[in-house]
């Protein structure tokens, strides 16, 4: 799936395809909203007739509205086009190792409710229910909500695209899962989709970024630090995938042989040192759970606990969080070395403390940097509050309808 760039782009003529236009258009409202018929005719350098058929079939699908009038000087006030993003909802629902999040967004992925959690239960058949019969329960609670057209789901682990299926996600201990039948079943919505954490988070920034095109020259790289560790990487505005969908599983790279043992069964992956649990086992000074519940101390005292003590200079808990930077510089470092990307995207709790360890995760990213011109790569955290996770797995679900058709 490629995104279409809202400002450079070659409109098809005469031959082309006349979904190609409908896209750009779209893509064109949905960047500039509000925006006239004019504006948007000149925008994409076409006559008003060929742009009033174009809105007419995206009204018509519902994909856009018509909303206030605007001002001009003289003639007709023009009505302004938006993307049509009310009443219809997307559940987003963020499958992680212990905890699972459910929100519903709108059709750009602005949350229309609160976060709903709860426990994640490791039975898939039982956890789809209940997410489930949590959708539509929120569905039910706000009225405005006129349906739920989708659903996405991001989870810890490799999907297979074709058939959705979970083939690998270690931290839940599943093998071979099929997640998107029993959610069928449950809420009786056709659109499931399914995808690793981040890689959904990768595809919601890109497609978040709208005009701001300093980053989507080159590669994007998200690092998704949580219970695990997910990475999703676009190069070309197209997510990685590889032969059997698991390109990009840096997660699983070892930065060292004999390291800890990771949650895949090996050791030494750079997920067994950066993930909030490894982060917390060597707080505690005892090697990683590798699956299940951890012991009652440990559960009782999350990352955030820790980043708190960090914060008010506990030595041990400083200490743990200083090498998970150093740990997470040196794996951004095979990151840049292999994709040398525009921008990476950091989530997770971990970037409530950004400004405690960004100068520990840039000199040790400078230290395996190929090159200096590296040492200036972009680095944001994305807050927590934003839900990156969640925006992700909305994604899932809005971003085909804006995607670029397949053409030759
Ligand atoms: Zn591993």
């Amino acid at each position: 799936m490629r995104r279409i760039n809202p400002v450079r782009f070659t409109v098809a003529t005469r031959g082309t395809s006349r979904e190609i236009n409908r896209s750009i258009a779209l893509n064109l409202v949905r960047a500039k909203q509000p925006i006239s018929r004019a504006d948007l005719a000149r925008a994409m350098g076409v006559r008003r007739g060929a742009v009033t058929l174009i809105v007419n079939d995206l009204l018509r699908d519902r994909l856009i509205v018509e909303g206030a009038y605007g001002q001009t000087a003289r003639g007709r006030r023009p009505q302004f086009l938006y993307i049509d993003s009310r009443r219809r909802a997307i559940a987003a629902v963020d499958i992680r190792a212990t905890q699972t999040f459910i929100m519903l967004t709108d059709r750009v992925g602005q949350g229309l409710t609160g976060v709903v959690s709860l426990q994640t239960v490791r039975d898939p058949q039982k956890l789809a229910a209940t997410i489930g019969s949590r959708v539509l329960a929120l569905v039910a609670d706000h009225p405005d909500v006129e349906g739920c057209e989708g659903i996405g789901v991001v989870v810890p682990g490799m999907i297979e695209r074709s058939t959705t299926t979970v083939l690998h996600a270690p931290t839940l201990g599943w093998r071979n899962v099929n997640l998107r039948e029993p959610l069928v079943a449950a809420t009786g919505i056709d659109d499931v989709q399914i995808e690793s954490a981040g890689r959904a988070c990768v595809l919601a920034q890109a497609w978040g970024m709208r005009d701001d095109l300093s980053a989507t020259t080159g590669p994007l790289v998200f690092v998704s630090v949580s219970d695990g560790l997910g990475v999703g990487v676009m190069v070309r505005g197209q997510v990685l995938r590889g032969r059997h969908n698991i390109a990009g599983e840096f997660g699983h790279v070892p930065l060292s042989l004999d390291g800890p043992r990771c949650s895949c069964g090996a050791n030494g992956c750079w997920e067994a040192y950066v993930s909030n649990r490894a982060t917390l086992a060597r707080y505690f000074g005892r090697p990683t759970e590798p699956l299940g519940p951890g012991t009652p101390d440990q559960k009782a005292f999350t990352i955030d606990d820790l980043l708190i003590r960090a914060r008010a200079r506990d030595p041990r808990a400083a200490a743990a969080l200083e090498s998970t930077a150093r740990y997470l510089g040196l794996g951004l470092a095979s990151l840049v070395n292999a994709f040398d990307p525009s921008r990476i995207y950091i989530g997770g709790e971990i970037t409530a403390a950004w400004d405690l360890i960004e100068p520990t995760v840039r000199s040790a990213l400078v230290e395996r940097a190929l090159i200096p011109a590296i040492a200036d790569t972009e680095i944001h955290p994305v807050n927590a509050g934003e839900h990156p996770r969640l925006q992700g797995a909305a994604a899932l679900v809005f971003a085909p309808a804006f995607a670029a058709p397949e053409v030759a």
